[in-house]
């Protein structure tokens, strides 16, 4: 469970997120996500290669052509994205574009900042638990609203309004530590320190992702993408 997001009512989560994870399991339903067409990666660094083979096209502006209504009904009788990605809400960073991947392909999960919240953490124990995602790819990317946010609150100790602030605050403590580190590239130092600990996170969260983890069922990653060219950088 993410350890940086409020406390209150986080026991109460817990349950009620473990209770879900266990009716979802255990329910008939499953039956019918369990019914899904072939993964097109069995492994996760297969999951990967996919991931940047897509990307080397987008940059090139090469993308496959695709036929959106074909395969849209027998989309409709289950799914297996063969990769998760934590990503950013910046409307320039479109998974899906960024990897040339369609409908069913990738299992998203997105918001400013690409950290772990308990909502996001909760969708990608379903991703890998019950659709068979083998790879999580948490996916930062250059001059980041939220992650600039959220050094200015650092370093000025200023209040943003309204609910920003919480997102902020949750941020506080993976974006610290590029602070502290010399260089006058502190955005982007910030960016894939904010990447690299919630690829942390997840590796370490119990129960479900830290025993895929742990057995290589799954694979987290971490990697930025570049506003400017479009290309995807582990990190
Ligand atoms: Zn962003």
């Amino acid at each position: 469970m993410c350890n940086r997001c409020p406390e209150v009512g986080a026991t109460r989560r817990k349950l009620v997120l473990a209770t879900a994870m266990g009716a979802l399991i255990a329910a008939p339903s499953l039956k019918m996500a369990q019914a899904q067409p072939a993964s097109a990666a069995d492994t996760p660094d297969a999951a990967l290669n996919l991931l940047l083979e897509g990307n080397t096209r987008y940059v090139a502006n090469q993308p496959r052509e695709r036929d959106f209504s074909a395969g849209r009904v027998a989309r409709s009788q289950g799914q297996a994205p063969f990769a998760a990605i934590l990503g950013c809400a910046d409307s320039r960073v479109a998974p899906e574009l960024a990897f040339d991947q369609g409908p069913g392909d990738l299992f998203v999960v997105r918001v400013a900042g690409n950290f772990v919240t308990p909502d996001g953490l909760g969708s990608l124990e379903y991703g890998a638990a019950v659709l068979g995602t083998k790879l999580i790819m948490v996916l930062g990317h250059s001059n980041c609203g939220a992650v600039n946010a959220t050094v200015g609150a650092l370093q000025k100790g200023n209040t943003l309004p309204g609910h920003i602030a919480d997102l902020v605050r949750a941020m506080k403590p993976a974006v610290e530590p590029a602070l502290k580190q010399p260089g006058d590239d502190l955005p982007q130092r910030a960016v894939i320190a904010n990447v690299r600990a919630n690829v942390q996170l997840l590796q370490e969260a119990k129960p479900i992702l830290a025993e895929m983890v742990s057995a290589r069922k799954v694979r987290v990653v971490g990697a930025v993408y570049d506003l400017a060219t479009g290309k995807v950088t582990l990190v």
